[in-house]
């Protein structure tokens, strides 16, 4: 199959392109705003793989770029939702007008399957847990949130109105390696700033569910090769959660790092629009066959490993010295 994956280099969408290459042909689209070269260079210069540098607001050259492709994976977005609360145009932008470019062009090219990455952000301060795909209304409290939820609606209408077969994945929290962003790469980062203090935002008692990179990618394959409707849409998460405390016990212990003082900023949420407490129901997933292997604690512990080993190849000489101390 000829695939076309938007934001093929960023975190999701290299593990994405992992899976697909090699038995299939990959077009990336990537503006390389937050994704990288290196998180697909085994497949540069590969004749199965191409990658476009371009963005998705330029809208004829994403029309001519997609052109011949039989599936588009539609990853690239601002994932960011704080930068989206500073500048209110960013999600509206990045989100929703960049999704509505890649559907209409996927509607003029006579693309026939479409998949969205989208979020557990949508369901807002849900009310039942675990929440279930059709639990509604769904109020999303960030313009993250509302974007994507934006989003939904345009792929549920394209695919009714022009015969498009489509699948959304609301993701939990996804961890792993080539994360540039989330809480492990945040606290790692302060971290390598200050060894004393941890600034942790919020009271700590936040409890989400997590999940890796490539448990979200498997899941998102099986979704996509199993899901038979003309609208799919899937939950994709671990069925527990884990306290935001819980995630930072576990990043000191994989960094080794002692006698670090924790600072909590205090209050439910982390930062404006951040939902203190999701937790996904996969029933819906598991019904069709697919769960997902590891608890969140497992997940966390995974990334946290890859991450304080990430990033102590990238910078932190310094980093090495206290930690053979
Ligand atoms: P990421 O920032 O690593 O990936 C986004 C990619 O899109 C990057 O490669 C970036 O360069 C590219 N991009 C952004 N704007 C673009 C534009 N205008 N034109 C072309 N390319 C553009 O983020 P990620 O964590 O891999 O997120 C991937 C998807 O998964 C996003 O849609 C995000 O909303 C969704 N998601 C992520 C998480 C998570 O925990 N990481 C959770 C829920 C949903």
């Amino acid at each position: 199959m000829t695939y076309f994956v938007t934001g093929g280099a960023g975190f999701i969408g290299s593990h994405i392109v992992e899976r697909l290459a090699k038995r299939n042909s990959v077009t990336v689209y990537d503006n390389l705003s937050t994704g990288k070269e290196e998180f697909i260079s085994e497949h540069l210069g590969e004749k199965y793989f191409r990658l476009v540098k371009a963005d998705l607001l330029d809208v004829s050259t994403l029309s001519r770029e997609m052109r011949g492709h039989e599936s588009v994976w539609h990853i690239a977005a601002n994932p960011d939702i704080r930068k989206g609360t500073e500048s209110t145009m960013v999600d509206l932008e990045q989100n929703t007008i960049a999704t509505y470019n890649t559907l209409e062009c996927a509607r003029r090219n006579d693309i026939k399957t479409y998949v969205f990455s989208s979020t557990s952000t949508v369901y807002g301060r849900a009310k039942v847990f675990p929440t279930p795909e059709d639990y509604g209304p769904c109020l999303p409290i960030s313009l993250y949130g509302a974007s994507k939820l934006a989003c939904e609606g345009l792929v549920s209408a394209y695919t009714e109105l022009y015969g498009i077969k489509s699948w959304i994945f609301r993701f939990a929290n996804v961890v792993g390696h080539r994360s540039t962003h989330g809480i492990l790469y945040d606290l790692v980062e302060k971290l390598n700033k200050n060894k004393k203090v941890l600034e942790v935002l919020g009271d700590g008692n936040q409890k989400k569910s997590y999940m890796l990179a490539e448990e979200c990618v498997d899941g998102m394959i099986y979704g996509f090769k199993h899901g038979k409707d003309r609208l799919n849409y899937f939950n994709l998460g671990a069925s527990d959660q884990i306290t935001v405390k819980r995630i930072v016990e576990i990043l000191l212990e994989e960094t080794r790092l002692k006698n670090v003082k924790i600072k909590y900023t205090g209050g439910e949420s982390g930062w404006k629009g951040d939902v203190p407490r999701f937790l996904l129901d996969n029933k819906k997933m598991a019904k069709l066959g697919w769960k997902p292997e590891h608890t969140s604690e497992e997940a966390v512990r995974e990334a946290a490993k890859i991450v304080v080993k990430e990033y102590l190849r990238k910078s932190a000489q310094s980093w090495l010295s206290v930690q053979k101390q």
